[in-house]
């Protein structure tokens, strides 16, 4: 995150008025009150508790730990405060067919060999009839089936730093901790619930928000972070959503806390379901579960009934429901207006991309933060931006229901069959055609996490690159073993994931929610 500033000051903006204290409300005043301290701006967070936050938000993607350290938030105090766990992957059960099972590891499988990445040597392995576990060839994965955990090695040239690793955590934990964080540097927390919102008659900028006590609030620009509601992008600025339900048609989610039973696992699972999947999210003081599902397919009673029947300990409360529709504002900057977290679009939860997405526009906005007067380029730069990683995700997720073989329900004979958009078509269609991945700057999931899903789900390509058929077939073998027997004795040297966390990390007992 960089600032330039470029503005007069008298065209500076002042004021920042951000509307909602849920994720995204707090990762905004925190990064705003400290990326930008030097502008010297007024931040404050409006938030009501009587409405309260969607509640939540447990897995992460790696790129959290970027947005943390530019902060200078220490992990340790972070993991600790949240009650968090270290994830390396999400396993997927049942997505390809019923009974298989894969990781998408935060990490690389194999390594090149003569510059040709390493899955064009294994695609030419299961071409010639080997029988190849892809797992063994990912150190991420073999350290997530085995529970172990250890942060990766800064030395490039070791096994050891071919991973990344993100969060298991309790979002609303990190909120309150960022609430503190904000409020040391400055940010104002004004509690209330906005009731009417002012334009200027002619511009249409929002200059202020009213509370129901009366306070009246002024700002330069507001940052729409009321969740779902979308109170100032959609109730005021009436700007409109793209619906993507056609191509991700979960809308409803059943939620339930259990007690952990055995130790926690450093990884997410994602099994799927006959009318959707259900998570399992490992944190240091609870499991999350929760089945997300296509109402079309199955009623709310029957999506309960099917979450408690798969989770495997003691239940903490009671199942709570949530509705939503997978997709994005059309522009979720308008005006003097910038909508983030869910009312500026959400994507169903099963790459855990809501915070990535949050972190994504944050950054973006600070990078492209106006004068007063909000810019045309720099709104339009930034529009351009957020479409482009709301899409990216979009495609990824699809990936996981259309590369299906699953036919034993309507809701996966559906998805099997289902249109998906152009841009999708034609990034399954260069992998099957060559082995080979689009690759773009913009967008969380890079090489690997495509790889994982398309041989995870059986899409295998039909040919391979003409470098790496010149390896002489007896020398692949002995390759692929030295590699296998590298990760795993690096894997058996990795502690236990429970043991790392107690000795850094262990969240205080007596704090348990
Ligand atoms: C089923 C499900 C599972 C999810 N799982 C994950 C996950 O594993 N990982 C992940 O990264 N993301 C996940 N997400 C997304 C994640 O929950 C959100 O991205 C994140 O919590 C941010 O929410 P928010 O801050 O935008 O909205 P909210 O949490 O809804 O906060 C809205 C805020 O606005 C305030 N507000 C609203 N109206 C007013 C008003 N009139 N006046 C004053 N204040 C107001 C509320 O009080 C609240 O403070 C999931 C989402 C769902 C639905």
């Amino acid at each position: 995150m960089t600032y330039s500033p470029q503005i007069g000051a008298e065209n500076a903006v002042r004021r920042v008025v951000i509307v909602g204290g849920g994720t995204a409300g707090w990762m905004c005043a925190a990064a705003i009150g400290s990326v930008l301290s030097k502008l010297g701006l007024s931040i404050t967070l409006v938030e009501s508790d009587a409405i309260g936050t969607v509640g939540v938000g447990e897995a992460t993607l790696p790129h959290i730990r970027f947005f943390n350290q530019k902060l200078g938030i220490d992990e340790n105090a972070l993991m600790a405060a949240t009650q968090a766990t270290y994830k390396l992957g999400i396993e997927f059960k049942n997505w390809g067919n019923i009974d298989e099972s894969y990781i998408h590891p935060f990490g690389d499988f194999g390594v090149p060999i003569n510059r040709v990445p390493f899955h064009h040597y294994i695609t030419r392995a299961i071409q010639s009839g080997q029988n190849i576990d892809l797992d063994e060839y990912s150190l991420p994965v073999m350290a997530a089936r085995r529970g172990k955990f250890t942060l990766p090695s800064m030395d490039m040239s070791s096994v050891m730093s071919t991973y990344g690793y993100a969060y298991q955590f309790d979002a609303t934990l990190y909120a309150r901790f960022l609430r503190k964080f904000s409020e040391d540097k400055g940010v104002i927390r004004q509690e209330g619930k906005v009731t009417s919102v002012a334009q200027d008659p002619e511009s249409g900028f929002i200059t202020s928000v009213t509370l129901e006590s009366g306070t009246q609030i002024d700002g330069d620009i507001f940052v729409d972070c009321t969740g779902f509601r979308g109170l100032l992008i959609e109730q005021t600025l009436n700007v409109d959503f793209d619906d993507w339900s056609e191509y991700l048609p979960c809308n409803r989610a059943v939620t339930v806390g259990s007690e952990p039973i055995g130790p926690a696992g450093p990884y997410t699972r994602a099994t799927a379901k006959s009318a959707g999947w259900q998570w399992r999210i490992p944190l240091q003081h609870r499991i999350g579960n929760g089945y997300v599902y296509a109402s079309d397919y199955i009623s709310d009673d029957e999506a309960a009934a099917s979450l408690l029947e798969d989770v495997d300990g003691p239940l903490r409360g009671e199942p709570r429901h949530l509705r939503f529709k997978s997709g994005a504002r059309k522009a979720s900057w308008n005006k003097n207006c910038v909508a983030i977290g869910l009312s500026g679009g959400f994507l169903e939860p099963l790459e855990s991309t809501g915070i990535y997405l949050i972190q994504e526009a944050i950054t973006n906005f600070i990078e492209l933060f106006p004068s007063r007067d909000c810019p045309d380029p720099e709104r339009d730069e930034y529009n351009r931006i957020m479409d482009l990683s709301f899409e990216r995700v979009r495609d990824f997720l699809i990936l996981h229901y259309v590369a299906t073989q699953r036919t034993d329900s309507a809701f996966w004979r559906y998805c099997k069959d289902m249109s998906i958009p152009d841009s999708l078509q034609h990034k399954m269609d260069l992998f099957k055609s060559s082995g080979r991945v689009v690759s773009y700057e913009l967008g969380a999931f890079k090489f690997p996490s495509w790889l994982a899903v398309y041989y995870g789900q059986g899409i295998v390509p039909r040919n391979i690159d003409p470098v790496s058929a010149h390896m002489p077939e007896t020398a692949l073998p002995g390759e692929l073993s030295r590699l296998k027997n590298m990760i795993s004795g690096a894997v058996n040297k990795m502690p236990n994931h429970t043991d790392y966390i107690a000795e850094n990390c262990a969240a205080d007992p007596s704090e348990v929610m």
